[in-house]
């Protein structure tokens, strides 16, 4: 085996040589250059080990003569071929490489949109809970603000008629006031309770609307009614002014009856609630 480790050494040898003598001497260069000389293959007595060796050889020469003679002939074409491969192979990694750097940036940039989208996703529930809370207190504050009592009458100009008023064709004393409207005008519960509706000859089609607190008020010479029964809230229309019973012109009578006893005067009621119908 010693003579194989030599020819181990031999390319290594030639890698910096010319066509010096030696090269004569070199079994590998022989077998090489000289296709009918013995390939080392074959005079090696090594069997496998030494055509392992031998093939090696041959391509750490033919690798180092590319170079050195790729300007004529085959070798020519063979570099012209490798050039290419090498190239497309770089190519191939720059590629490589830029896909990889691509990906990272996709990745950061994912990964950024990600936390960008989750602190706008935290961002709206905060304001929707923000606003659900805005809303809450607006809601419990109107309910405290909510007027208990409303006029009965939205848009009018005066009262035709006060409370204690002697006229030709009262039986007594006026027992309301008189809001001048034209028939049909929406007439509002003044508070909210129980409705009931009757017929009645001086008062015509009136609605007498029980409070919890058990005032009624009265809503008479109507020439229709919108709620005939049951329970209203303050402010609902629950009827609309006329001119029938012993009237003299469309208007609506309205009056207030304390716990359902007397009629009161209605002004001064209305305006120890914050109403004022003059
Ligand atoms: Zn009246």
């Amino acid at each position: 085996m010693t003579r194989f480790d030599e020819a181990d050494a031999l390319p290594v040898e030639g890698f910096g040589r010319t066509d010096g003598p030696e090269d004569h001497t070199d079994p590998g260069d022989v077998a090489f250059d000289d296709p009918e000389a013995p390939q080392p293959d074959e005079v090696c007595p090594g069997g496998r080990a030494g055509r392992r060796r031998g093939a090696r050889r041959r391509s750490a020469v033919l690798t180092i003569a590319v170079p050195s003679i790729a300007v004529i002939g085959v070798a020519g074409a063979a570099a012209a071929t490798i050039g290419p491969l090498r190239a497309h192979h770089h190519d191939t990694t720059a590629a490589s490489s830029s896909r990889t750097e691509a990906a990272a940036q996709a990745k950061a940039q994912a990964l950024a949109t990600s936390e960008a989208r989750d602190a706008a996703q935290r961002a709206a529930r905060d304001k929707a809970r923000t606003a659900l809370q805005l809303r809450e207190a607006a809601a419990r504050k109107a309910a405290a603000e909510a007027p208990r009592f409303v006029l009965p009458i939205s848009f009018h100009s005066g009262l035709s008629a006060l409370f204690g008023q002697a006229g030709t064709h009262w039986m007594q004393l006026h027992t309301g006031i008189d809001f001048p409207v034209p028939e049909g005008t929406p007439v509002h519960a003044v508070t909210g309770g129980t409705v009931t509706t009757e017929w009645n000859p001086f008062y015509g089609y009136m609605v007498k609307l029980t409070a919890p607190d058990g005032t009624v008020t009265w809503y008479c010479h109507l020439s229709s009614y919108r709620v005939r029964s049951g329970h209203v809230k303050v402010g609902d229309i629950i009827a609309y002014s006329g001119d029938t019973g012993n009237s003299t012109g469309p208007h609506l009578h309205f009056e207030v009856h304390p716990d359902g006893g007397p009629a009161v005067d209605p002004l001064p009621w209305l305006l120890a609630r914050g109403l004022d119908p003059r």
